[in-house]
C-alpha cells in the first residue's frame, strides 16, 4: 500500500487491486469490473486513458523521457495555466500537490520573512510537515491529531483555525500578526468530505491577509480544472497571492505546480534567494499529459462533469431518502460527499459528528454491486466526462440496497 487512504482503514475488507481503467471503467485483478467514482482521487476529469492522452503520452516517451534542461512543452503548459487563472503570472512546475504547497509555504515564509502560517482544520495540503495539523484526507481518515515524526519547532509555527470561521481568522491576527507569513486554505475543501466555503470567505481571507501583510495561498490541487475551466477561481474568483495545482494537471501522472504574482513568484532561484528545485519537474511526459488533458477538456467536457454530479447526486438523494437514512449531500462544482446527518456539514467538527459508522455498510454494498466510491466519508466522490448510461444504469441498480444497508447497519457501542 503506497499512500494510506487506499488500504480500505475506515470501511474495512481487502482493497481490490486494479490491473487496468478504460473510460469509466475499473478491471481488477480478478476481472471485475466497476463504475469509478474516484477518479484516481481526482484527476481523471476525462475517464482513464482518454485516446488524446495515451497519444501525446506515447510521442512524448519516444522522444525521451527526460531532459534535466527546459523544453518548449513546458512553457505550453504554463501558458495554459496563466490563460485559464488571471491571478497567476509566473508557475513553477513540480511533481505533486505535496511539493507544491509546500514550496508555497516556503517561498510565502522567503518573501515576508515571518514564521508562522494559518490553516483549517480538516484541510489537507499534502504530507508537508507543517500542514499535517489537524488535517483531513487519510489522516483524518484515521483519525490522527497530527503525526509523531513532525518536531514540535514545526508545530509551534503552524496555527490551525475552524473552516469558516472569520472571527478565528481575524483574532488570530490580532494575536499574531506581524508573525504570520501566510494563511493556506484549500479553495474549495474536499479532504473533510466536500464542505464548500461560506459566501465571501475566500475573500475575507484576502482582505485579512492583506491587512497583516501575509500571504494568501489558494490551493487548487484538487479544484483546479475540475470544477470549471478555471477551477475554483472560475467559480469564485479571489485573487491569492499564490495558488497551488496539481491532479487534473497532469492528467493522472506525477506533475504539479505553484504560482501566482510575478513579484512574490520572481523571489524563487535562479531570479530570487528562496531555494526550490527538481531534477524530474516538468517532465516531458507528465507535462504532455496534462497539456493533452487540458487541451481536451472543453466546455462540453466541463458541461458533461457538472450533469453528471447532478445525475448522481440526484440518485443518492433518491436512494438514501426513500431507505429513510438521514443524509446530506454538500457539493462544491462537480464535487461533492455523502455524509450520514441530520444537520448541514459547514465544518471538520460537523463533519466528525455526522454518522461515519453507516459508510461501511453502504461503501461495501455498491462495491459488490460493481460501484467503486471512495472509501472513507471524508473524501469526495469525483465524476469523470466519461460516464456512461451504462454506468448510470448499474448505479441506480445498486443504490436501492446499498441505502437499505446504511439504513439498517448498528451503530457502535461506545
Ligand atoms: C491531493 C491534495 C494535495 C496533495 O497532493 P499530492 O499530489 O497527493 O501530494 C494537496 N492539497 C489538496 C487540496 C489535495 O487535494
Amino acid at each position: 500500500m503506497n499512500s494510506p487512504v487506499r488500504a480500505f482503514a475506515a470501511v474495512g475488507g481487502t482493497p481490490p487491486f486494479i490491473d487496468r481503467a478504460q473510460g469509466c471503467w475499473l478491471t481488477d485483478a480478478d476481472g471485475n469490473r466497476y463504475v469509478d467514482l474516484v477518479c484516481s482521487w481526482g484527476p481523471m476529469i476525462l475517464g482513464h486513458a482518454h485516446p488524446a492522452v495515451v497519444d501525446a503520452v506515447r510521442e512524448a516517451a519516444g522522444g525521451g523521457l527526460s531532459f534535466g534542461a527546459p523544453t518548449r512543452t513546458e512553457t505550453e503548459l504554463a501558458a495554459e495555466i496563466i490563460a485559464r487563472v488571471p491571478a497567476v503570472s509566473k508557475i513553477r512546475l513540480v511533481n505533486s500537490g505535496t511539493e507544491a504547497t509546500m514550496s508555497a509555504l516556503r517561498l510565502a515564509r522567503g518573501v515576508t520573512g515571518r514564521p508562522k502560517v494559518v490553516k483549517f482544520s480538516g484541510c489537507y495540503h499534502g504530507h508537508v510537515d507543517a500542514l499535517l495539523a489537524d488535517a483531513g484526507s487519510g489522516v483524518a481518515t484515521l483519525g490522527l491529531p497530527s503525526s509523531p515524526g513532525v518536531t514540535g519547532a514545526t508545530a509551534a509555527d503552524t496555527i490551525v483555525l475552524p473552516y469558516n470561521d472569520v472571527a478565528a481568522v481575524r483574532a488570530a491576527f490580532s494575536e499574531f500578526g506581524d508573525q504570520i507569513a501566510a494563511v493556506i486554505t484549500e479553495a474549495s475543501p474536499g479532504n473533510m468530505g466536500v464542505v464548500a466555503p461560506a459566501p465571501g470567505f475566500n475573500a475575507e481571507l484576502r482582505a485579512i491577509a492583506s491587512e497583516h501583510g501575509a500571504l494568501l495561498i489558494v490551493d487548487e490541487v484538487m479544484t483546479g480544472f475540475r470544477v470549471s475551466a478555471s477551477g475554483w477561481y472560475g467559480l469564485d474568483p479571489v485573487d491569492a497571492d499564490l495558488f497551488t495545482f496539481g491532479k487534473v494537471i497532469s492528467g493522472g501522472l506525477p506533475a504539479a505546480a505553484f504560482g501566482g504574482r510575478a513579484e512574490v513568484m520572481d523571489r524563487l532561484a535562479p531570479l530570487g534567494p528562496v531555494y526550490q528545485a527538481g531534477t524530474l519537474s516538468g517532465n516531458p511526459v507528465a507535462v504532455a499529459a496534462g497539456l493533452a488533458t487540458l487541451r481536451a477538456a472543453d466546455a462540453d467536457v466541463y458541461a458533461a462533469l457538472d450533469e453528471n454530479a447532478d445525475r448522481l447526486t440526484a440518485l443518492l438523494s433518491q436512494a438514501l431518502t426513500d431507505a429513510g437514512v438521514p443524509h446530506q449531500i454538500p457539493r462544491a462544482g462537480n464535487m461533492f460527499s455523502v455524509f450520514f446527518a441530520e444537520q448541514p456539514v459547514t465544518d471538520f467538527a460537523t463533519a466528525k459528528a455526522s454518522q461515519t459508522w453507516r459508510f461501511p455498510a453502504f461503501f461495501h454494498a455498491l462495491l459488490d454491486a460493481g460501484v467503486y466510491p471512495p472509501c472513507s466519508a471524508f473524501e469526495a466522490w469525483f465524476v469523470s466526462a466519461a460516464l456512461s448510461d451504462e454506468a448510470f444504469e448499474r448505479i441506480a441498480a445498486a443504490l436501492p440496497a446499498a441505502a437499505r444497508a446504511a439504513a439498517t447497519t448498528g451503530e457502535p457501542k461506545p
